[in-house]
Protein backbone atom coordinates (compact mmCIF):
# COMPACT_ATOMS: atom_id res chain seq x y z
CA UNK A 1 0.00 0.00 0.00
CA UNK A 2 1.43 3.75 -0.65
CA UNK A 3 1.56 6.01 2.04
CA UNK A 4 1.05 9.89 2.21
CA UNK A 5 3.87 11.91 2.84
CA UNK A 6 2.41 14.42 5.19
CA UNK A 7 5.18 16.57 5.75
CA UNK A 8 7.44 18.56 3.29
CA UNK A 9 10.56 16.82 2.98
CA UNK A 10 12.77 20.31 3.08
CA UNK A 11 10.52 22.48 5.40
CA UNK A 12 8.23 20.02 7.06
CA UNK A 13 5.05 22.40 6.59
CA UNK A 14 1.76 19.90 5.86
CA UNK A 15 0.07 21.99 3.35
CA UNK A 16 0.56 20.85 -0.28
CA UNK A 17 -1.47 20.82 -3.19
CA UNK A 18 -1.12 18.72 -6.83
CA UNK A 19 1.73 19.48 -9.06
CA UNK A 20 1.56 16.81 -11.31
CA UNK A 21 -0.30 13.68 -12.05
CA UNK A 22 0.60 10.56 -14.51
CA UNK A 23 0.91 6.78 -15.22
CA UNK A 24 4.71 5.20 -15.23
CA UNK A 25 4.94 2.41 -16.34
CA UNK A 26 1.14 1.36 -15.66
CA UNK A 27 1.60 2.59 -11.97
CA UNK A 28 0.25 5.93 -10.96
CA UNK A 29 2.77 8.72 -10.10
CA UNK A 30 1.57 11.52 -7.99
CA UNK A 31 3.58 14.92 -7.23
CA UNK A 32 2.62 17.44 -4.62
CA UNK A 33 3.97 20.87 -4.09
CA UNK A 34 4.66 21.80 -0.90
CA UNK A 35 2.33 25.30 -0.44
CA UNK A 36 4.81 26.80 2.17
CA UNK A 37 8.12 26.24 0.46
CA UNK A 38 7.69 24.82 -2.94
CA UNK A 39 9.54 21.62 -2.69
CA UNK A 40 8.20 18.88 -5.21
CA UNK A 41 7.51 15.39 -3.93
CA UNK A 42 5.70 12.18 -5.10
CA UNK A 43 2.83 11.69 -2.54
CA UNK A 44 1.67 9.20 -2.32
CA UNK A 45 4.79 6.97 -2.63
CA UNK A 46 5.67 3.06 -2.52
CA UNK A 47 6.67 2.17 0.83
CA UNK A 48 10.77 1.70 1.43
CA UNK A 49 9.91 -1.99 1.32
CA UNK A 50 7.70 -1.84 -1.95
CA UNK A 51 10.65 0.48 -3.38
CA UNK A 52 12.98 -2.29 -2.49
CA UNK A 53 10.64 -4.63 -4.35
CA UNK A 54 10.58 -2.28 -7.13
CA UNK A 55 14.54 -2.20 -7.48
CA UNK A 56 14.47 -5.70 -7.20
CA UNK A 57 11.99 -6.27 -9.92
CA UNK A 58 13.52 -3.78 -12.50
CA UNK A 59 16.94 -5.19 -11.92
CA UNK A 60 15.37 -8.64 -12.71
CA UNK A 61 13.81 -7.16 -15.92
CA UNK A 62 16.82 -5.50 -17.24
CA UNK A 63 19.37 -7.83 -16.81
CA UNK A 64 18.20 -11.49 -16.55
CA UNK A 65 20.65 -13.85 -17.79
CA UNK A 66 23.49 -11.05 -17.81
CA UNK A 67 26.04 -10.68 -15.85
CA UNK A 68 26.21 -6.56 -15.56
CA UNK A 69 25.19 -3.38 -16.49
CA UNK A 70 25.01 -3.20 -20.73
CA UNK A 71 27.32 -1.38 -22.59
CA UNK A 72 24.65 2.15 -23.16
CA UNK A 73 24.21 2.58 -19.12
CA UNK A 74 28.05 1.85 -19.07
CA UNK A 75 28.77 4.48 -21.57
CA UNK A 76 26.71 7.22 -20.38
CA UNK A 77 28.00 6.63 -16.75
CA UNK A 78 31.77 6.91 -18.25
CA UNK A 79 30.40 10.24 -20.57
CA UNK A 80 28.87 11.84 -16.88
CA UNK A 81 32.26 11.01 -14.89
CA UNK A 82 33.96 13.43 -17.32
CA UNK A 83 31.56 15.58 -16.80
CA UNK A 84 31.71 15.52 -12.98
CA UNK A 85 35.47 15.27 -12.86
CA UNK A 86 35.61 18.91 -14.81
CA UNK A 87 33.11 19.99 -12.48
CA UNK A 88 34.81 19.65 -9.50
CA UNK A 89 38.75 20.08 -10.62
CA UNK A 90 38.93 23.08 -9.18
CA UNK A 91 38.64 21.65 -5.36
CA UNK A 92 39.97 18.34 -5.61
CA UNK A 93 43.04 17.47 -3.86
CA UNK A 94 44.96 15.36 -5.31
CA UNK A 95 44.95 11.60 -3.20
CA UNK A 96 41.66 12.31 -1.84
CA UNK A 97 39.73 9.46 -0.33
CA UNK A 98 36.29 9.53 -2.85
CA UNK A 99 33.18 7.95 -1.34
CA UNK A 100 30.49 7.37 -4.31
CA UNK A 101 27.54 6.50 -2.90
CA UNK A 102 25.27 5.17 -5.94
CA UNK A 103 28.30 4.36 -7.38
CA UNK A 104 26.76 1.89 -9.91
CA UNK A 105 29.10 0.06 -12.01
CA UNK A 106 32.13 2.21 -10.66
CA UNK A 107 32.84 4.08 -13.37
CA UNK A 108 32.73 7.75 -11.66
CA UNK A 109 34.94 6.48 -9.41
CA UNK A 110 37.40 5.07 -11.47
CA UNK A 111 36.82 8.70 -13.43
CA UNK A 112 37.84 10.71 -10.53
CA UNK A 113 40.99 7.71 -9.57
CA UNK A 114 42.47 8.33 -13.18
CA UNK A 115 41.98 12.42 -12.47
CA UNK A 116 42.64 12.95 -9.39
CA UNK A 117 44.67 9.62 -8.04
CA UNK A 118 41.80 9.69 -5.52
CA UNK A 119 41.24 6.43 -3.42
CA UNK A 120 37.51 5.06 -4.14
CA UNK A 121 35.24 3.25 -2.43
CA UNK A 122 31.69 3.14 -3.57
CA UNK A 123 28.15 1.93 -1.65
CA UNK A 124 25.79 0.37 -4.63
CA UNK A 125 22.84 -1.95 -3.06
CA UNK A 126 22.39 -3.45 -6.62
CA UNK A 127 24.02 -7.21 -6.99
CA UNK A 128 24.96 -7.26 -10.86
CA UNK A 129 26.18 -3.47 -10.78
CA UNK A 130 27.98 -4.04 -7.59
CA UNK A 131 29.88 -7.16 -8.61
CA UNK A 132 30.86 -5.27 -12.01
CA UNK A 133 32.50 -2.42 -9.88
CA UNK A 134 34.25 -4.85 -7.89
CA UNK A 135 35.61 -6.82 -10.95
CA UNK A 136 37.37 -3.76 -11.11
CA UNK A 137 39.25 -3.91 -8.16
CA UNK A 138 37.01 -1.10 -6.65
CA UNK A 139 35.76 -1.76 -2.75
CA UNK A 140 32.11 -1.17 -2.92
CA UNK A 141 29.86 -1.67 0.21
CA UNK A 142 25.95 -2.91 -0.54
CA UNK A 143 25.17 -0.22 2.27
CA UNK A 144 25.71 2.69 4.24
CA UNK A 145 25.25 0.57 7.41
CA UNK A 146 27.71 -2.05 6.19
CA UNK A 147 29.94 0.58 5.16
CA UNK A 148 30.05 2.25 8.92
CA UNK A 149 30.19 -1.02 10.25
CA UNK A 150 33.44 -0.87 8.45
CA UNK A 151 34.67 2.00 10.76
CA UNK A 152 35.85 3.79 7.92
CA UNK A 153 38.14 6.70 7.88
CA UNK A 154 36.71 10.21 6.73
CA UNK A 155 36.00 10.99 3.56
CA UNK A 156 37.41 14.34 1.79
CA UNK A 157 34.79 13.51 -1.44
CA UNK A 158 31.19 12.24 -1.09
CA UNK A 159 29.33 12.16 -4.45
CA UNK A 160 26.15 11.30 -5.11
CA UNK A 161 25.20 11.28 -8.96
CA UNK A 162 21.53 10.96 -9.37
CA UNK A 163 20.52 9.21 -6.02
CA UNK A 164 19.33 12.03 -3.58
CA UNK A 165 16.08 12.26 -5.70
CA UNK A 166 15.57 8.64 -4.38
CA UNK A 167 15.72 9.49 -1.19
CA UNK A 168 12.86 10.34 1.40
CA UNK A 169 14.38 12.43 3.65
CA UNK A 170 16.94 14.32 2.18
CA UNK A 171 18.02 16.61 4.53
CA UNK A 172 18.88 13.84 7.96
CA UNK A 173 20.41 11.85 4.78
CA UNK A 174 22.67 14.23 3.70
CA UNK A 175 23.13 15.63 7.41
CA UNK A 176 24.09 12.04 8.81
CA UNK A 177 26.87 11.96 6.14
CA UNK A 178 28.16 15.10 7.24
CA UNK A 179 28.10 14.10 11.10
CA UNK A 180 29.40 10.27 10.67
CA UNK A 181 31.57 9.98 6.72
CA UNK A 182 32.76 13.56 5.20
CA UNK A 183 36.07 15.50 6.68
CA UNK A 184 35.22 18.89 8.21
CA UNK A 185 37.24 20.53 4.97
CA UNK A 186 35.50 17.68 2.66
CA UNK A 187 33.35 18.30 -0.45
CA UNK A 188 29.58 17.05 -1.08
CA UNK A 189 29.46 16.46 -4.87
CA UNK A 190 25.51 16.09 -5.85
CA UNK A 191 24.00 15.77 -9.47
CA UNK A 192 20.19 15.17 -9.73
CA UNK A 193 18.04 16.07 -12.46
CA UNK A 194 16.69 19.66 -13.18
CA UNK A 195 12.84 20.02 -12.21
CA UNK A 196 13.13 22.79 -14.95
CA UNK A 197 14.10 21.12 -17.56
CA UNK A 198 14.17 17.13 -16.95
CA UNK A 199 10.97 15.43 -17.12
CA UNK A 200 11.73 12.81 -14.68
CA UNK A 201 8.45 12.37 -12.58
CA UNK A 202 8.89 8.62 -12.00
CA UNK A 203 7.83 6.68 -9.70
CA UNK A 204 11.47 5.49 -7.69
CA UNK A 205 11.99 9.67 -7.72
CA UNK A 206 10.60 11.20 -4.39
CA UNK A 207 11.92 14.14 -4.92
CA UNK A 208 12.45 16.59 -7.62
CA UNK A 209 14.70 19.47 -7.39
CA UNK A 210 14.98 23.06 -8.42
CA UNK A 211 17.80 24.74 -8.69
CA UNK A 212 16.88 26.76 -5.29
CA UNK A 213 15.20 23.37 -3.61
CA UNK A 214 18.34 21.29 -3.84
CA UNK A 215 20.53 25.01 -2.23
CA UNK A 216 17.76 24.53 0.36
CA UNK A 217 18.20 20.66 0.89
CA UNK A 218 21.72 21.00 1.21
CA UNK A 219 22.13 24.20 3.73
CA UNK A 220 19.41 22.88 5.95
CA UNK A 221 21.86 19.36 6.33
CA UNK A 222 24.39 21.62 7.59
CA UNK A 223 26.70 22.35 4.55
CA UNK A 224 27.67 25.93 2.78
CA UNK A 225 26.97 26.28 -1.11
CA UNK A 226 30.08 26.77 -2.80
CA UNK A 227 29.24 26.05 -6.30
CA UNK A 228 26.20 24.90 -8.94
CA UNK A 229 26.43 24.07 -12.24
CA UNK A 230 23.23 23.59 -14.39
CA UNK A 231 24.19 21.63 -17.31
CA UNK A 232 22.50 19.31 -20.19
CA UNK A 233 26.07 17.20 -20.56
CA UNK A 234 26.63 14.80 -21.40
CA UNK A 235 23.21 14.21 -23.27
CA UNK A 236 22.66 17.83 -24.66
CA UNK A 237 24.47 21.22 -24.87
CA UNK A 238 21.42 22.73 -25.50
CA UNK A 239 19.26 22.66 -22.35
CA UNK A 240 20.44 22.18 -17.96
CA UNK A 241 18.91 19.06 -17.64
CA UNK A 242 20.56 18.36 -14.72
CA UNK A 243 21.61 20.25 -11.67
CA UNK A 244 25.38 19.97 -10.27
CA UNK A 245 26.15 21.14 -6.75
CA UNK A 246 29.27 21.35 -4.58
CA UNK A 247 29.25 22.17 -0.99
CA UNK A 248 31.23 22.34 2.49
CA UNK A 249 29.89 21.49 6.05
CA UNK A 250 29.24 23.91 7.97
CA UNK A 251 27.02 23.24 10.95
CA UNK A 252 25.48 26.33 11.60
CA UNK A 253 23.88 26.68 7.92
CA UNK A 254 21.57 24.57 8.74
CA UNK A 255 20.02 27.48 11.78
CA UNK A 256 18.90 29.57 8.84
CA UNK A 257 15.18 29.24 8.01
CA UNK A 258 14.07 27.99 4.95
CA UNK A 259 13.72 30.43 1.90
CA UNK A 260 10.72 29.73 -0.04
CA UNK A 261 10.39 29.42 -3.75
CA UNK A 262 7.09 30.85 -5.88
CA UNK A 263 6.13 30.55 -9.69
CA UNK A 264 7.35 27.08 -9.18
CA UNK A 265 4.92 25.88 -11.68
CA UNK A 266 5.49 28.82 -13.81
CA UNK A 267 9.54 28.17 -14.40
CA UNK A 268 8.77 24.51 -15.15
CA UNK A 269 6.64 25.55 -18.04
CA UNK A 270 8.78 28.14 -19.37
CA UNK A 271 11.75 25.52 -18.96
CA UNK A 272 10.43 22.74 -20.53
CA UNK A 273 8.37 24.67 -23.44
CA UNK A 274 11.85 26.10 -23.99
CA UNK A 275 13.31 22.63 -24.54
CA UNK A 276 10.36 21.76 -26.50
CA UNK A 277 11.20 25.09 -29.07
CA UNK A 278 15.31 23.91 -28.91
CA UNK A 279 14.52 20.35 -29.90
CA UNK A 280 12.01 21.40 -32.60
CA UNK A 281 14.50 24.15 -33.92
CA UNK A 282 17.74 21.83 -33.86
CA UNK A 283 16.64 18.19 -34.08
CA UNK A 284 20.31 16.96 -35.22
CA UNK A 285 21.66 19.30 -32.45
CA UNK A 286 19.39 19.13 -29.29
CA UNK A 287 20.35 15.01 -28.31
CA UNK A 288 24.17 14.02 -28.22
CA UNK A 289 24.41 10.31 -29.44
CA UNK A 290 25.92 8.12 -26.77
CA UNK A 291 28.99 7.02 -27.76
CA UNK A 292 28.72 3.10 -27.19
CA UNK A 293 31.88 1.48 -28.66
CA UNK A 294 33.73 2.04 -25.29
CA UNK A 295 36.61 -0.30 -24.20
CA UNK A 296 35.70 -2.70 -21.43
CA UNK A 297 38.30 -3.12 -18.61
CA UNK A 298 39.55 -6.93 -18.95
CA UNK A 299 37.75 -8.94 -16.71
ZN1 LIG B 1 8.12 22.80 2.23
Amino acid sequence: MPIHVDLCPLCGASRSSLFDQRRFRDQPVTNRICENCGMVFQSPRMTDAELADFYQAEYRQLYQGSTGPNDKDLAIQRERAGVLVEFARPVIKPGVRHLDIGCSAGLLLQGFAEAFKAIPTGIEPGEAYRNYAQSSNLVVFPSRDALLADQPERFGLISMAHVLEHIAEPVAYLRELRERLLTPDGWLLLEVPNLYAHDSFEVAHLLAFSPHTLGQVVQQAGYQVKYTRQTGLPRTGLFPLYLQLLAQPDPGASQAEVQPETQVRLKRRLGLGQRKVITRLFPGLAWQPIETAIKKDPA
